[in-house]
């Protein structure tokens, strides 16, 4: 079968600590070749780069996730500046805006999000947006991004309506699907899903969270976005085979890791 790419994968949590090699054996073994480390503070964009810095097919993401912008220091924001010209960084993010966790006051996350758009543009990198109650908030935040550059990024992990797809779409992003898609009640995501745009759809495992069916409530790791594979393929009705062609080679264009 063709390769596969895990676009969000969180490789450096502590819950991969004791088998971290094993896990990224299974995913190559799985056919999963190339995935994306995401960072979500400094710590955690370090580990990822030095995850890509070590393994073949593994490559980076940097930022400041919105649950963790409130705490974070000027000087973090500094070394996110540094690390994102480093060798193996493809994207910027996690970045977006959360209003579940109610982590971080909400216009803390908006200058985040802000800087991380900016960023993106200036670096003429893909950006990786988290959002969760936000879509909104999320849409006039990129709205406003696109006025002054193009936009290229992904929403991850997309569990949102088909107007909000739509949406997305329309201003030039990608959508992610990780485990939840294949859960018995996701009927109605599975249509947003199938109703996009071949050129547009991506898979993620978000691991360790969101493990697809039949693997719910357990570690997800990235060889397990073969279940997620299957399940969006049959909604689009295609061949696994070549759904599994067209979301590497989307990923591998918006990555620019053709
Ligand atoms: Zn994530």
């Amino acid at each position: 079968m063709a390769s596969l790419f895990d676009t969000h994968a969180h490789l450096d949590h502590d819950s991969f600590e004791s088998d971290r090699d094993d896990v990224i054996r299974r995913a190559h073994e799985a056919g999963v070749v190339t995935m994306i480390a995401m960072g979500v503070d400094v710590a955690s964009s370090q580990a990822a780069i030095a995850l890509a810095g070590k393994n073949p097919g593994i490559y980076a993401a940097v930022g400041i996730q919105p649950n963790y912008c409130g705490q974070a220091q000027a000087a973090d924001w500094d070394r996110v500046l540094e690390l994102c010209v480093q060798p193996g960084v493809v994207a910027i993010g996690e970045t977006g805006l959360d209003r579940y966790w109610d982590h971080s006051p909400f216009d803390v996350q908006q200058d985040y999000f802000d800087r991380h758009l900016r960023l993106a543009q200036e670096r003429d990198l893909p950006f990786v947006v988290h959002t969760r109650e936000c879509d909104a908030d999320v849409l006039d935040m990129l709205r406003a991004a696109r006025n002054h550059g193009e936009l290229r990024g992904v929403m991850h992990s997309f569990t949102s309506t088909e107007e909000t797809a739509g949406e997305c779409v329309a201003l030039g992003l990608h959508l992610s699907f990780a485990g939840m898609v294949t859960f018995t009640k996701s009927a109605e995501l599975r249509r947003v899903a199938a109703s996009l745009p071949a050129d547009r759809i991506l898979l993620e495992s978000d691991s360790p969270y969101l493990s697809p069916h039949p693997l719910r409530g357990k570690r997800n790791e990235p060889a397990n976005v073969v279940h997620t594979a299957r399940v969006l393929a049959e909604a689009r009705g295609v061949p696994l085979e070549d759904f599994a062609a067209q979301t590497t080679a989307n990923a591998r264009r918006l990555f620019r890791l053709c």
